[in-house]
């Protein structure tokens, strides 16, 4: 297993902003010598992982990987294994306790000590932790190893004000803290002069950007602002507030030609009283009225959703009033989730917890039907031309169909034929012949291919294998 250089491997559990943060530890161990263990390789001499504590089966698997690495590491003492992330957030001594074979475990806050931690358990021979209590510094000003060539996060904010009862977020994550405007449009400048050609702001209320700051509408202002970097084609955002999406941030969305039509807003519930109880300070009025807002201002605007099912307390006509409102929304996807309770939150208190049988039957009810509406929506689509960015990732059968894959403008996902191979961040726009729940088909050529840049930077890196890493350094302040 080991060469001259040490291998790495990082293992991702959880949302965007945890890939998104393991792209900097892969970008810090890369900095530090150690080389990406190949693809193949489930082992490493480096073994890190980057948990999530946001639902409890995150938990079960970490703790089921690691004692699956106990053996491993028994037979190779120099092995390395290290924690960060939510979960180790929360987790702290917890860990070492259950996995003492754990070498380095570290917090939300320091993801930059990662390098210094795992040389100072291998010079000491003993377990590491380091937990602190709020950020060290902005994560975004440490290297990064980014997943895409011509697909970036980028860091708007991190942590949240909001106190929702069943989120463990913010005690994880602490309170929001936003970046300074300039040095996210620098680092969005410095990734596209790298090939980059979409990015997706990430923050958890990417909306409330600016309150920090106590500048209005700056969320609004910063996606007009992305509109004005050349050759930047696509900007994305996750995740927006229902309480805090004001008017501004959609008529910027429809006036920025770079900025898609695509709005991921979570409703968590249709029913009021949970909402209320839930401490989302919004109602299902409110949030239909956005999204009959949006779909005004953009026609064809796709909207996306996570919905929480069996929260305490929830009756089955509560149950209903989600239902409506999936109904209503016509959401093009949801992200369905059974409620987990999170020791330490208000609602794992709650009385009236919803036996786990009916929790199952309602969350079988509601993926059925979010699948249903997402599927008419996508058959409304056939005849439809759409711009597709050729991805990275193939689909699951493009080599067997002679099928690449890629995004919509509104995100759909769609598989199109094409005799010529295109590269990653090429765009291709085709006609829309069939649909499926979770996708579209384009039989026939393509009407219109536009190599991008993006695409001549990715084929330069497949033959360079000095570049083939996409290591990309931004600025440090
Ligand atoms: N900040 C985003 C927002 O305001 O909705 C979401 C962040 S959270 C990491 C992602 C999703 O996980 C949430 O939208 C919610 O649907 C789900 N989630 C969070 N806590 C949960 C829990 N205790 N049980 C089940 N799902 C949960
Ligand atoms: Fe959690 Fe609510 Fe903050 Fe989202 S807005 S991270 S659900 S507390």
């Amino acid at each position: 297993m080991t060469t001259s250089a040490r291998t790495y491997l990082v293992r991702t559990f959880g949302c965007q902003m945890n890939a998104h943060d393991s792209e900097r530890l892969a970008g810090l161990l890369e900095e530090g010598g150690y080389v990406a263990v190949a693809d193949e390789s489930p082992l490493a001499d480096v073994m890190v992982f980057n948990t999530c504590a946001v639902r409890e089966n995150a938990d079960q698997k970490l703790y089921g990987t690691l004692g699956m690495l106990a053996a491993e590491k028994e037979k190779h003492p120099q092995m390395q294994i290290a924690v960060g992330g939510c979960l180790a957030q929360k987790d702290r001594g917890e860990i070492l306790r259950r996995a003492p074979w754990v070498d380095v475990v570290f917090g939300t806050h320091n993801v930059g000590a990662l390098p210094v931690l795992l040389e100072r358990a291998r010079s000491q021979r003993e377990s590491q932790i380091e937990i602190v209590e709020s950020l060290e510094i902005f994560p975004s000003t440490l290297p990064a190893k980014r997943d895409s060539l011509h697909s970036a996060w980028v860091s708007i904010s991190v942590g949240c004000n909001n106190t929702c009862t069943f989120c463990i977020v913010p005690a994880l994550r602490g309170v929001e803290k936003d970046r300074n405007r300039d040095e996210i449009l620098n680092e969005v400048r410095a990734l596209v002069a790298d090939g980059v050609n979409e990015v997706t702001l990430l923050g958890q209320n990417v909306n409330a950007y600016g309150v920090e700051l106590g500048e209005q509408g700056a969320f609004a202002r910063l996606l007009r602002d992305c509109g004005e970097v050349d050759g930047l084609e696509r900007v994305r955002f996750t995740s927006p507030h229902p309480r805090d999406f004001t008017d501004d941030v959609i008529e910027a969305m429809a006036q920025t030609h770079n900025v898609m039509p695509h709005l991921h807003m979570p409703l968590q519930s249709g029913s009021d009283p949970i909402l209320k109880a839930m401490r989302r300070s919004y109602r299902a009025e409110r949030y239909l009225g956005i999204v009959e807002r949006v779909r005004r201002a953009m026609p064809h605007a796709s909207i996306t959703t996570d919905i929480i099912v069996g929260f305490p307390g929830e009756s089955e006509e509560d149950f209903q009033r989600t239902l409506d409102v999936v109904a209503a929304a016509k959401f093009d996807m949801a992200f369905t989730f059974k409620y987990s309770k999170r020791p330490g939150t208000p609602a794992a208190e709650m009385e009236h917890q919803v036996p786990e049988e009916v929790v199952a039957e309602r969350y079988v009810r509601l993926h059925a039907f979010t699948q249903e509406i997402a599927w008419q929506q996508k058959k409304a689509q056939i005849g439809r031309e759409v711009e597709v960015l050729v991805s990275a990732a193939p689909g699951r059968k493009d080599e067997a169909t002679l099928r690449q894959s890629g995004r919509a403008r509104d995100f759909n996902l769609v598989h199109f034929e094409c005799e010529e191979r295109l590269r990653p961040g090429d765009i291709a726009t085709v006609k829309v012949t069939q649909a499926a729940p979770y996708h579209l088909v384009a039989e026939g050529a393509p009407l219109v291919i536009r190599r991008t840049r993006s695409g001549d930077i990715w084929e330069s890196a497949q033959s360079s294998p000095d570049t083939r890493t996409f290591l990309s350094l931004t600025p440090r302040p």
